[in-house]
């Protein structure tokens, strides 16, 4: 039997094809999809597609879209073995982390993946990515069951975990990268499996997440921060949570200002998440006294985690209603793979 897997098509420049007369990049009609790229013939498996009514620009992107992408996956998951999600670059990251929290107890590949031009051009990084994200969707272990059982990213011949990675270049092909977790597979004359890296196989049926909060916002330090407009962000009446990307191993500025008007946004119940500004390492609130001090007011620790799955997993914990301590322990703790605890 050959695995089924279903292509669903959410918008983004993978989508597009030049008017060779016009020179005008349009929408390419995915329901043609196999007879636009033959090469798909040869894949050993089966493929159907399903496209968003409207695709969209992945600036436009949103949580209701999020929502949408998991229903399409929950009603066909007894149907197919594997899920390709082709999304806009610019922030798959975001929807891949959003999908990895929003997917509870997978056991299927949910593979996003995109290009930097489209489709139909003629130097295309399209058609590799969505060939290999297919055939890395469709892999199967001796007892038929999908390799891949998590949200991963495909781009230029690297698989990453989905909620792992950034957006690092809006030029080259090699758009992304995973700074703290090596890739999951490489595909070169082979394709490699890193299996010591791949979530642990589970067996629990599968749960959607509906209910995302988005009275949050990320907030990046810099020298010269303003306490006015810092207070005005931080007393708004209907803010519910922060990420606040901080300098170095999580270290903030120690005067009481800054601080009082953090501690007391925790007070009112703001959950405050620490994660670094910077590329590559984690939050170790316990190293400097910089650091400490947050540590001390309820700061929560976001570890080595990215911006992007920080703040897609404030989004769905927040509905939860936790108490301080139950968020800081939800928070901390991976749910899959997003974060590592040294
Ligand atoms: N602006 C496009 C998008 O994110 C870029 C891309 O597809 O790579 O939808």
């Amino acid at each position: 039997m050959k695995p089924n897997i279903l292509l669903i098509y959410t918008g983004g420049t993978i989508g597009m094809v030049k008017d060779f007369e016009t020179g005008a990049l349009k929408p390419f009609n995915f329901d043609q999809l196999l007879e636009r790229i033959p090469e798909l013939h040869l894949l050993d498996c089966k493929i159907n597609t399903y496209s968003f009514e409207n695709p969209i620009d992945s600036s436009d992107m949103n949580p209701t879209h999020w929502k949408s992408i998991t229903q399409v996956i929950q009603e066909n998951y007894e149907t197919y073995d594997g899920f390709v999600v082709l999304h806009g670059s610019d922030t798959m990251a975001y929807s891949s982390s959003a999908l990895s929290f929003m997917l509870k107890n997978l056991s299927k590949p949910v593979i996003f993946t995109g290009s930097q031009l489209p489709i139909g051009d003629l130097r295309t990084d399209a058609k590799e990515n969505l060939i290999t994200a297919i055939q890395i969707a469709a892999l199967q272990d001796k007892q038929n069951q999908p390799v891949i059982q998590e949200v991963g990213l495909y781009f230029e011949y690297k698989l990453y975990r989905g909620n792992r990675c950034t957006k690092i270049s809006a030029e080259h092909f090699n758009a992304f990268t995973s700074p703290n977790l090596p890739h999951l597979a490489e595909s070169g004359v082979h394709l490699k499996i890193e299996n010591h890296l791949l979530l642990p196989k589970n067996k629990l049926p599968l749960e959607i997440v509906e209910e995302l909060d988005t009275r949050v916002f990320v907030l990046k330090i810099f020298p010269g921060i303003n306490p006015e407009i810092l207070k005005n962000i931080l007393e708004m009446p209907n803010l519910r949570g922060i990420v606040l990307e901080t300098f170095g191993s999580g270290n903030a500025p120690t005067e009481p200002w800054f601080l009082d008007t953090l501690e007391n946004a925790i007070k009112r119940g703001v959950k405050v998440v620490n994660v670094t500004q910077c590329w590559g390492g984690s939050v170790d609130m316990g190293k400097y006294e910089t650091g400490t001090t947050l540590q001390k007011i309820g700061v929560v620790s976001g570890h080595d985690i990215t911006t992007e799955a920080a703040i897609t997993k404030l989004m769905v914990l927040l509905p939860q209603n936790l108490s301080n301590i139950e968020f800081q322990q939800a928070f901390e703790t991976a749910v899959c793979g997003e974060l590592t605890i040294e």
